[in-house]
């Protein structure tokens, strides 16, 4: 991928030396067309002298959410003012039964949220059936992560947000307005 998963590349090889790394998530429509299974792009493919030494490492972390395999996710940025605000969004991703996700500088800058909640080009790649952006531009690191998701729904007070150019579904208003009554009309249909 390049560009952040804008563009794929096609390489020729012409050397035997290559290190190929995917990111989990980010060829989905690869995975699910048999004739190009993952299996086909094995050591076999290429014309490799047997490995010297395989090392292999894993290393457990602690994790309280799985964004990867959430169906639906809720996700705030730093159109959300401070930290307490937070609840306004949590209660709309409860009412939905959601996960929270964020944008980066609510993890890096604010430190509001755990790694672990962020969605994007250096956080995790997400492919849910419904992502909520809430106060979130849409920069292309954040957008390269939610690019497969199903369904995408943006808050923002900015018509001109770029998020607006990758969302089914897009709400301009203040945050602050809409979050709350949306979670209203939302839980009583859930509560019908
Ligand atoms: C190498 C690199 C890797 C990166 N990786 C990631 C990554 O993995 N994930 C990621 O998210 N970012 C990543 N970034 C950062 C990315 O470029 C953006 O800076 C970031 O996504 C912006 O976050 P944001 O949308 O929350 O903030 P902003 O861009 O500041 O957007 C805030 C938005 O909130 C809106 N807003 C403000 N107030 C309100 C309100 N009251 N109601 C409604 N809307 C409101 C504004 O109109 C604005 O659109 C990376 C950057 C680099 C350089």
């Amino acid at each position: 991928m390049l560009y952040g998963g804008v563009v794929i590349g096609n390489y020729k090889l012409t050397n035997n030396s290559i290190v190929v790394t995917l990111n989990e998530n980010s060829c989905r429509e690869i995975y699910k067309n048999e004739e190009n299974n993952l299996s086909t792009f094995s050591e076999e493919t290429f014309e490799t002298k047997p490995l010297k030494k395989k090392i292999t490492q894993t290393r457990e972390i602690e994790q309280t959410v799985d964004l990867k395999s959430s169906r639906k996710i809720v996700s705030i940025g730093r159109g959300i003012n401070k930290q307490e605000d937070i609840g306004i969004v949590e209660q709309l991703a409860n009412a939905i039964g959601a996960q929270l996700g964020c944008s980066r500088p609510i993890v890096e800058d604010f430190k509001w949220l755990k790694p672990e909640r962020q969605v994007g080009l250096t956080g995790t790649i997400v492919a849910p059936d419904l992502y909520v952006a809430i106060g979130i531009s849409g920069q292309i690191q954040h957008a390269v992560g939610i690019k497969d998701a199903k369904v995408i729904v943006a808050i923002n007070n900015n018509k001109n947000a770029p998020i607006f150019e990758i969302a089914d579904y897009g709400i301009v208003g203040d945050l602050y307005e809409v979050v709350p009554k949306l979670q209203q009309a939302l839980q009583a249909v859930v509560n019908k």
